[in-house]
């Protein structure tokens, strides 16, 4: 646990939009980190926050943050922390401005995932992969990442498997939910009464994501899962949570209830354990019948639990069980809360650990 005498100031990017204002409303209380700075886009710069945003959380706006006068996203005197809920068009180049500028970057964008040095981090699965940052040439800072919002759900219920029981094969079905699309999102003449089979970029997300997280470090080097993802990836009118309906092949048998205490017991690393953000249980197993759905399960441990049910033998591959995470804040917000607090809590974060 760091041993922090006083707040680690951070700045939220992409402040206005659907990650960015669970950002804000985590930061509120945080035990460890203080906003000071909220920018986005020229189209909201130079007025209080609390005039521009179009707030759609269920709590209030964070005093604070309404009062902040939303700046550009320039690395001027950045605070050592800067979280990223960019859109992923103009991510690159701002969140490497901000990492030359010598802050730890934590992002929710695309843009950086795959690139072999930035670790892809869930930090109960994989936080060994922050070693990675060390090879890193954007200046003085790192850049660290968030996965893509269904593979964190997808990623946490197959790491335990994975440990366990090799996992060799994958076939996954997502149903994602409206706050997905960001804002304005999806209108609502094409997603109230429907279902959309398409949502771009997520397919090679779940696919390419999945492998790098489950990876192991060899000698500093990351050597990818041997593992194949088939997905097919669907808009459903849900407000918050990714529901994915799992099939998977195991290099080792497995019965259902085997797998269902394998989930059970699953816990992170003590110190990821221990982290503000940390859920007691990463992974709930449930036993209702008619479990895991959004409306009753996405807030599991404030959001930050997988929920999992439905675990039964499969006919094609090993074993099939459906699973459901909240996509903005154990997908978006709060995971990167968590990545920060790890990147403090092991020394990445200059003056902190
Ligand atoms: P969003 O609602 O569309 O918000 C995008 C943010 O980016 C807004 O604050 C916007 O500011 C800012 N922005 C857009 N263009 C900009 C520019 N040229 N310069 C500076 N800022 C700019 O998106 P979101 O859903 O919050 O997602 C944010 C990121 O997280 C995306 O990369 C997304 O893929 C990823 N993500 C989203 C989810 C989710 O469930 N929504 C989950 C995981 C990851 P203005 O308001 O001023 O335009």
């Amino acid at each position: 646990m760091a041993d922090l005498t006083e707040k680690i100031p951070v700045a939220v990017l992409g402040a206005t939009g659907t990650v960015g204002q669970r950002m804000l409303v985590l930061l509120e209380h945080h035990p460890w980190f203080e906003l000071v700075a909220v920018m986005a886009s020229s189209r909201s710069t130079g007025r209080p926050y609390g005039e521009v945003v179009e707030w759609v959380q269920t709590t209030p706006i964070p005093a604070l943050a309404a009062a902040l006068v939303v700046g550009p996203c320039v690395a001027v005197d950045p605070p050592p922390i800067v979280f990223s809920a960019l859109d992923a068009s103009v991510a690159a180049d701002i969140e490497q401005s901000f990492a030359h500028a010598g802050c730890v970057v934590v992002s929710n964008a695309s843009s950086h995932r795959m690139h072999r040095h930035v670790p892809l981090l869930i930090p109960e699965v994989n936080a060994d992969h922050l070693a990675l940052a060390a090879d890193q040439d954007f200046g003085t800072g790192a850049i660290l990442t968030n996965p893509n919002c269904s593979t964190i759900g997808l990623a946490l219920a197959l790491a335990p498997l994975h440990q366990t029981y090799e996992v060799d094969r994958v076939h996954v079905v997502t149903l994602q939910a409206l706050s997905g699309a960001g804002m304005p999102g999806v209108q609502a003449m094409s997603a109230l009464d429907n279902v959309i089979p398409y949502i771009p970029g997520e397919v090679d997300k779940l696919r390419e994501e999945t492998p790098k997280i489950l990876g192991s470090m060899n000698d500093g080097v990351l050597v990818n899962a041997h593992i194949n993802v088939s997905a097919q990836c669907n808009r459903v009118p849900v407000s918050d949570g990714h529901t994915l309906c799992v099939s998977v092949g195991l290099r080792r048998p497995a019965l259902p209830y085997e797998v269902e205490a394998t989930l059970a017991v699953f816990r992170g690393p003590d110190d990821v354990a221990a982290l503000p953000s940390a859920p007691r249980l990463p992974i709930h197993v449930l036993n209702a019948v008619d479990a895991p759905q959004p409306r009753l399960h996405r807030d599991l441990e404030h959001g930050m639990a997988l929920a999992v049910g439905q675990v039964r033998p499969c006919p094609l591959l090993s074993v099939s069980f459906v699973c459901l995470s909240h996509n903005t804040l154990r997908g978006a917000a709060g995971g990167s809360m968590l990545v920060a607090e790890l990147a403090v809590s092991r020394g990445l974060v200059s003056g902190s650990g």
